[in-house]
């Protein structure tokens, strides 16, 4: 985590609030993530478009985005207004509404790997029903995932490779997990291989495929500042998941209704068999989806269990209808990978005037900023660049009013409320983060 100036802000407010928040919430915050600080940590008043402001009255224009789903931008007015005229609804019945289909239906109109559709509550819950489902549908227990991914709280995903291990990349890393209370009896079910390393995949495929369920990917490695995937290496994991039997599930819990509309599957002309999806698709509200083949689908339903209180809740359905329709049926994807195509552009002006090497990864609408001439490629060498550069400049230019992700984990997402004076502020401020780094 970078040291975050507060040298242009007052956060008195935020400051008093953390101590009383404290006594009541373990790091007086709801995630471990929202904690930046004793005296850094600070509450959010309200949100408009591409900025937010805290209760201080500190106003920052935000490429967080909530870790992506504010893809139209904070507060809506379509997306609001949809999910008030649902209220009415009510909440939870236990029963079905008609909205979902209509939802459905959008979800599969644009990603053509959905025969059919199930709805959940956040990624987490959708890639656990996607795992499940796998290993329903196949009759076998075990997966495999990649160095580098992110896939959701539960156990079976909560494991990375170790990051004391990356000096020596002649050997494998250790895999361990990402912190306490996860049972290491789930390490006998899963492999963890290198990104973008088909051969290594295939080594694994070949001799466990008996056991192995699915394999599960994302398409961009979302929590490793958004190394994409080759798409000689994805094309060649479809290949391998039907060569040896396996399902491969797509995790566009962040990348599906951003990349492109169709997702990262449009991006890089495949097809999951399973795919999930979540942050874009409601622009914040709590919903989340599984679609996939139908004949695999249809287990639901028939042995594997799903299902869940506030699954298909009114108003994040209504919240999604309204956003899937926008995403559809206008520029907006196009004018977000815009922006993000002329941010990049700016930032290398500001970067080579200076000889700073640097180097951008992802897609123009979550990218990450290296400041190294080659992007890395894969966890291991992500993990081994030189992020000081990075965390120090992240520091200033929060203080400055951009709230870009401070310790350079996550990429800078962009929203369709993100404008011309957005840009032009974003790049005159960096340039001043900049010299005040290199000072
Ligand atoms: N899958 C991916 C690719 C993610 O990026 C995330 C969250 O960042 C998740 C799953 C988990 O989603 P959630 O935080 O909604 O549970």
């Amino acid at each position: 985590m970078s040291t975050i100036k507060t040298e242009r802000r007052n956060l008195d407010k935020s400051r008093a609030h953390f101590q009383e928040a404290v006594k009541h919430m373990p790091l007086g915050v709801s995630s471990n993530f929202r904690y930046w600080g004793d005296d850094n940590t600070i509450f959010v008043k309200r949100g408009k478009g591409a900025r937010l402001w805290d209760i201080d009255g500190n106003e920052y224009i935000d490429y967080r985005l909530g870790y992506g789903p504010a893809i139209l931008g904070h507060c809506h007015d379509t997306v609001d207004a949809a999910a008030r005229e649902a209220q009415p609804v009510g909440t939870v019945y236990a029963l079905g509404t008609e909205k979902e289909v209509t939802v459905a239906k959008l979800i599969k109109e644009m990603m053509p790997a959905a025969d059919l559709v199930r709805f959940s509550n956040s990624g987490t819950e959708a890639v656990m029903a996607a795992l499940r489902l796998a290993r329903g549908y196949t009759g076998k227990d075990n997966y495999v995932t990649f160095e580098g991914s992110y896939h959701g709280l539960f156990d079976a995903t909560m494991w990375t490779a170790d990051p004391d291990d990356m000096k020596d990349q002649s050997k494998d890393p250790r895999v361990i997990t990402y912190g306490q209370g996860i049972p290491q009896l789930v390490r006998q079910l899963f492999w963890q291989v290198p990104y973008n390393d088909a051969q290594r995949l295939e080594d694994v495929l070949k001799k466990n495929h008996d056991t192995i369920a699915a394999v599960l990917i994302e398409p961009i490695l979302g929590n490793c500042c958004g190394i994409p995937s080759k798409p000689e290496f994805i094309k060649a994991v479809r290949e391998l998941c039907t060569k040896y039997n396996v399902l491969m599930i797509v995790d566009e819990v962040k990348t599906g209704f951003r990349v492109a509309k169709g997702g990262a599957q449009e991006l890089y002309g495949i097809q999951a068999d399973i795919f999930t999806v979540a942050k874009a698709m409601a622009n914040g509200y709590p919903i989340s989806a599984i679609g996939g083949r139908e004949e695999i689908m249809r287990k639901y339903g028939k042995g594997v269990a799903h299902g869940g209180t506030y699954t298909a809740q009114a108003m994040s359905l209504a919240a999604a209808e309204a956003t899937l329709t926008i995403l559809k049926d206008t520029d907006a994807l196009k004018n977000i990978a815009a922006y993000g195509q002329a941010m990049q552009d700016g930032m290398r002006k500001v970067l080579s005037k200076r000889g700073i090497p640097h180097s951008f990864t992802g897609h123009q609408s979550m990218s990450g900023l290296f400041f190294s001439a080659e992007a890395p490629t894969t966890y291991r060498n992500w993990k081994l660049s030189d992020y000081t550069f990075y965390d120090t400049m992240a520091g200033y230019l929060i203080d400055m009013g951009v709230m870009c992700e401070p310790d350079s984990r996550e990429p800078w997402f962009i929203s369709a409320g993100h404008d011309k004076a957005c840009l032009d502020e974003t790049l005159a401020k960096f340039e001043e983060a900049v010299d005040l780094t290199l000072d």
